[in-house]
């Protein structure tokens, strides 16, 4: 935590400021019974006039460094308890000391004690000293017999000075919560601008949302499409993983159509929006609390939403929260998804735009660990193509060029998107289709073939040139190869055996 909040809720700029006031209030009441004992008893008037006068003189001088000291100590609490202590022996003698015409003095003097010490410091001092305060008052009632009405009002200003102190406390503590809101809001943001990686950013995003708003539901939804993507979801203390939902009359549709904050104070009063209604998501039980704010960056377009099961539960401050933190992430969004894409172009092999042969093997490990958690198999498919230097020597290299795009787009056409394709070398690919049989793969392979030999490609003067043909090898993990590097090297004999048996055909372990 970069500030210091210190030990009661303020901060030392603020207790400076909030301090003061008191102070200056404590030092007038003190003033004015300078004043009074001189205006109210004559000169020659008895010892009461004098105990006053050096009373007022002493609190004064006694505030005026109290203050001096209190700003400067780096340590307030133990000030504050020593501000009790002196201020409960001053205000528990002075009814000694004054005849009882004098007491609305003494009431103005123990509130401005309660009132400065809840500025100070935190419960327990304020109430020690109105606690010392009224027993002292009591036993002196006691002494003088002192009638019901200066009873009444004595415990009509304490009472008073209990209700004061705690109004503070609580004001102290709406504000050290506000504080420490945004503090975390702070700290998360330095990270969250440096963050590249869209799952870190995520999990910033998590830890910020759960930490700064009192929400039972929240999430972070993209739009695809017609639906929105949960990128994140919280619901009832549980995250859900892979929602989406159709955005069409929903709540979260109004937010990103009209790009405006969406704040449903009470849901069960009936919504006042056209087309839209009130849809479950997550759990089986209704939010009363809706806050929904847009997210717009140049690739982002998405909604953040809180909602609670009470109603009434967020309030202005949680609303500028949240399109604070809305607007940040959308453009952290944005920074992620761009470097995504950057990540991904470098993946890229330049001219087929398949994998190149590095990010090739990384994907082709993944989805075998992948395929062997799950009991599945991956086939590989080594592709060449045949007599291709002769290709080029015939028909220059810019057209052979073309043959390689036109054959990535082919063999892209017949794959899911799970599957990978991958340029080995050359005018050698290698494609790896998890969850894939080998008479799955051998019905791929084929298609490829098929659909290769049906491209048109001409030459400078507009004839059709004959397009090449391509020799395969089909391997299955882990049923013929359990590590990638033998199953590779498997695929990679049996296209060599293809060629060796006269090209444009596919070799398979049945083969054999
Ligand atoms: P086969 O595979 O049928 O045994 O004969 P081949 O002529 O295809 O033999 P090989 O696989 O050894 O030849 C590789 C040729 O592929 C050499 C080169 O002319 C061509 N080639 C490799 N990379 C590129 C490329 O990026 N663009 C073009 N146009 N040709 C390429
Ligand atoms: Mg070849
Ligand atoms: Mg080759």
């Amino acid at each position: 935590m970069s500030k210091d909040i210190g030990d009661f809720g303020f901060d030392p700029q603020d207790n400076l400021v909030s301090i003061l006031p008191a102070v200056i209030a404590g030092m007038f009441g003190l003033s004015i019974t300078v004043v009074s004992s001189i205006l109210l008893y004559p000169p020659e008037s008895d010892l009461h006039k004098y105990w006053l006068i050096t009373f007022g003189v002493i609190g004064n001088i006694y505030l005026g460094f109290y203050y001096r000291f209190y700003i400067l100590s780096p340590n307030k609490s133990k000030y504050a308890w020593l501000n009790i202590f002196i201020s409960s022996i001053a205000l528990s003698t002075l009814p000694y000391l004054i005849p009882r015409e004098l007491n609305h003095l003494i009431y103005t003097l123990v509130f401005m004690a309660a009132l400065t010490s809840s500025v100070i410091s935190n419960r327990g001092p304020s109430y020690v000293l109105i606690g010392l305060i009224s027993i002292t008052h009591f036993f002196q009632h006691i002494k003088n017999s002192s009638p019901l009405n200066d009873w009444i009002t004595d415990a009509g200003l304490l009472i008073a000075a209990l209700i004061t102190a705690e109004t503070i406390q609580q004001l102290k503590k709406i504000s050290k919560k506000q504080m420490n809101r945004l503090e975390i809001v702070n700290e998360i943001s330095k990270q969250i601008v440096s963050t590249l990686d869209t799952k870190q950013l995520l999990a910033l995003l998590d830890a910020e949302l759960q930490n700064v708003l009192e929400a039972d539901t929240y999430y972070i939804g993209l739009q695809k499409d017609e639906d929105l993507h949960m990128e994140l979801f919280y619901d009832d203390k549980e995250y859900f993983n892979g929602v989406n939902f159709k955005l069409e009359g929903t709540l979260s549709n109004w937010v990103i159509q009209n790009q405006k904050v969406l704040f449903l104070a009470d849901l069960r009063a009936p919504i006042q929006l056209e087309d839209v209604n009130y849809a479950l998501i997550g759990k089986p039980k209704a939010s009363m609390s809706w806050m929904g704010v847009p997210m717009k960056g140049t690739h982002v377009n998405g909604i953040m939403v809180i909602a609670s099961y009470r109603p009434n539960a967020f309030n202005r401050s949680d609303f500028e929260l949240l399109s604070n933190i809305a607007q940040r992430a959308a453009l952290a969004l944005d920074n992620t998804h761009h470097h995504a894409l950057v990540e991904e172009q470098a993946r890229l092999d330049s001219l087929t735009r398949v994998y190149n042969h590095g990010y090739f093997i990384q994907k082709l490990s993944e989805q075998a660990k992948a395929c062997q958690l799950e009991n599945h198999h991956l086939s590989l498919i080594m592709l060449d193509i045949d007599y291709f230097k002769h290709f080029n020597d015939t028909f220059g290299h810019t057209i052979g060029d073309e043959i390689l795009i036109s054959l990535c787009s082919a063999i892209q056409q017949h794959i899911k998107k799970t599957d990978a394709v991958g340029r080995w070398g050359g005018e050698e690919f290698a494609i790896a289709l998890p969850n894939s049989s080998l008479q799955q793969t051998i019905h791929i392979a084929e298609r490829i073939r098929e659909t290769l030999a049906t491209i048109k490609i001409d030459n400078s003067n507009y004839e059709e040139i004959p397009v090449p043909t391509v020799s395969m090898g089909i391997a299955v993990f882990p049923d013929e190869a359990s590590e990638i590097i033998k199953l590779i090297d498997l695929a990679d004999k049996r296209l060599y055996i293809a060629k060796e048996r006269g090209r444009d055909q596919i070799e398979t372990a049945s083969a054999f």
